[in-house]
Formats: structure tokens, sequence, C-alpha cells
């Protein structure tokens, strides 16, 4: 499944059982030590979780969806 805006992937920070939206550059590159939320929040490579979200930070999620063109915003729900 491709996400509707690259860029971004969600994962889970163990510090507090949510997902925040990563940039992509950053997870993939395998020399960091903190990645680094849309929001702000940072987290220690090692206390991220891939798993599938259950629970959305809500700054990422409004920061996450100003990113996305007018023209796509609406068209995940179908
Ligand atoms: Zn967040």
């Amino acid at each position: 499944m491709t996400p509707p805006v690259p860029g971004v992937e969600w994962l889970m920070s163990a510090y507090d059982a949510t997902w925040h939206a990563f940039p992509t550059a950053q997870v993939s590159d395998q020399t960091r030590a903190f990645y680094q939320a849309l929001c702000d929040h940072s987290i220690p490579v090692r206390h991220v979780e891939r798993a599938a979200p259950r629970v959305l930070c809500a700054a990422c999620l409004v920061l996450y969806g100003a990113q996305i063109p007018d023209d796509q915003r609406w068209q995940m729900g179908g």
C-alpha cells in the first residue's frame, strides 16, 4: 500500500505509545541516532517500533495534513 504523500512514515514512539510522523529521509538514514517527528517529538532510534498505527499523534496529523495538496486531501476516504 502506497501512502498518499511520500516522505513520511508513521512509527510508534515507545515513550508515549503514540504513532508520530517521521520524515522518510530520517528513517532511511542508517546513521541517525535520533528521529525527529513533524511535531518535534524526538526519540532514539532504538525506541521506535514499527507496527500498524493505532493512536496517531494529533499534532503530527495536523502537520501531515497540511503537507497534502488540496486536490489530494479528500481522496483518502474514497
Ligand atoms: Zn507527533
